[in-house]
């Protein structure tokens, strides 16, 4: 993550007319135009000999169980003993299951682990907020380990936890640091729960921890970090199961919000199969631009995605869908494009979430001025929805999620702001 101006290669000129923006971003992307919109993964996780529970179901911890001889009449009682050790009290070690024979015990550590993603550095900010750089397996062993950051975000009644599902990412938006980067491979089920054991693990904040109320640390989850998460729809769907799952993690449904750029034909899935909070990177009210902030635009274009925004299961006025903006200099920022925002969400249970662009070093992007940011938020503000930018602090206001990739660098105020917009499920 870098928010340091002096970084950044600003070359879109500030307009406050959309049409002109729209020419000129059009004209800097059309080098960009022929890009692939997908990338594929270059590899494929390679599962250790001794494998982890950790992010399987029921089912298939039963399964395995099975395979390593345990008779089918003790296999229920054992996968409710292994899910409580595991996800409540967050066992790190099959010593640590008390329940649980020693004999068991012994059997259970010979075939499998209940590994998590290592830990390689932490780092704390002075207002409590964590960031930790995780190392997963490489598949190549020639290849360097692989490493996705995972952010905690402290409030007073809440605390967020931002999760990434890829190393890299599959689709390649053109303001985002991790879009110009390779697709290397899905973070398993396992690596993406797995993220939220550690925090729990760092923050001690397992069920058996003293606290005088028993409350909880990490009470939401935002699928923000690295990576698109409905292009690994599987994992992601079994990891916030388990998260969600009430005789374990037990993070509600309702604290748990999985953001995309637009991938149509899986939102409906993720509502049916998921049922979490919605967000919709949508960073662009017209096709043509956002066909170059967000290439996937060329498959599922607005009008489709809208419509799916409109299908979602369960969506209400209590439980309503984050429209994220990033707001672009000159790009994407003027009346216009709000007055039009505020149009095509008409029907849609909503809420929208500017977020200052952050600029990483050889982006050709600027962030919009402060002045034009609250006037942007103020139309939303008075079209009737909550207002987006919440503490008025000028350019330091906010910053990119997104844009957690491997540098043990301290989170700046700008990105702690953001992750914490990005939070509100309220
Ligand atoms: N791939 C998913 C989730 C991860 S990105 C998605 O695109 O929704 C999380 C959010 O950060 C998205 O809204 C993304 O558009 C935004 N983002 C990415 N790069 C950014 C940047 N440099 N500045 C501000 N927001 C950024
Ligand atoms: Fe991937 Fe999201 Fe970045 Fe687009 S904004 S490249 S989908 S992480």
């Amino acid at each position: 993550m870098n928010s340091d101006k002096a970084d950044c290669d600003p070359m879109i000129p500030v307009s406050a007319e959309a049409g002109s923006a729209v020419d000129v971003a059009h004209a800097q992307h059309a080098a960009h135009a022929g890009a692939p919109l997908e990338k594929v993964a270059l590899e494929t996780y390679v599962p250790p000999a001794k494998p982890s529970l950790i992010g399987l179901s029921r089912a298939e911890i039963s399964d395995r169980l099975g395979a390593i001889g345990v008779a089918p009449a003790q296999r229920k009682m054992r996968v409710q003993q292994l899910w409580h050790w595991i996800y409540v009290r967050g066992a790190r070690g099959f010593e640590e299951m008390s329940s649980i024979s020693k004999e068991m015990r012994a059997e259970l550590d010979k075939h499998f682990t209940v590994a998590r993603p290592e830990v390689v550095a932490e780092q704390i900010s002075n207002d409590g907020t964590r960031k930790w750089l995780l190392r997963l397996p490489s598949g190549d062993s020639v290849e360097k380990a692989h490493e996705v950051e995972c952010v905690y975000i402290p409030e007073t009644d809440r605390g967020t936890l931002c999760v990434s599902s890829q190393v890299g990412c599959t689709l390649n938006c053109s303001f985002c640091h991790t879009g110009t980067q390779r697709l290397v491979r899905n973070l398993t089920a396992g690596e993406i729960v797995g993220q939220i054991m550690v925090a729990r693990d760092r923050l001690n904040d397992w069920a058996d921890r003293e606290t005088p109320n028993g409350n909880r640390l990490v009470t939401n989850v935002v699928m923000m970090g690295m990576g698109e998460p409905l292009y690994n729809f599987e994992a992601v769907r079994d990891a916030l199961l388990i998260a969600a799952d009430n005789e374990g993690i037990g993070i509600s449904r309702r604290r748990i919000t999985l953001s995309t750029s637009g991938v149509v034909p899986k939102i409906v899935r993720t509502g049916d199969e998921i049922g979490v909070m919605l967000a919709i990177s949508l960073h662009a009210v017209r096709d043509e631009l956002r066909n170059e902030l967000v290439p996937l635009n060329r498959k599922y274009p607005i009008a489709e995605l809208l419509q799916a925004c409109r299908d979602y299961p369960g969506s209400s006025n209590a439980r309503r869908i984050t429209f994220e903006y990033v707001m672009l200099k000159g790009v994407n920022d003027s009346l216009d494009d709000a007055k039009l925002l505020v149009k095509m969400l008409k029907g849609i249970p909503a809420k929208i979430n500017l977020i200052p662009f952050n600029p990483w070093p050889g982006t050709r992007y600027e962030c919009s001025d402060w002045d034009q940011i609250e006037k942007f938020s103020e139309y939303i503000f008075n079209a009737g929805y909550s207002s987006p930018v919440r503490t008025p602090r000028g350019r330091d206001i906010l910053a990119a999620c997104g844009q957690l990739k491997s540098e043990t660098e301290k989170l700046s105020v700008r990105e702690r702001q953001a992750l914490r917009a990005m939070a509100m499920t309220d």
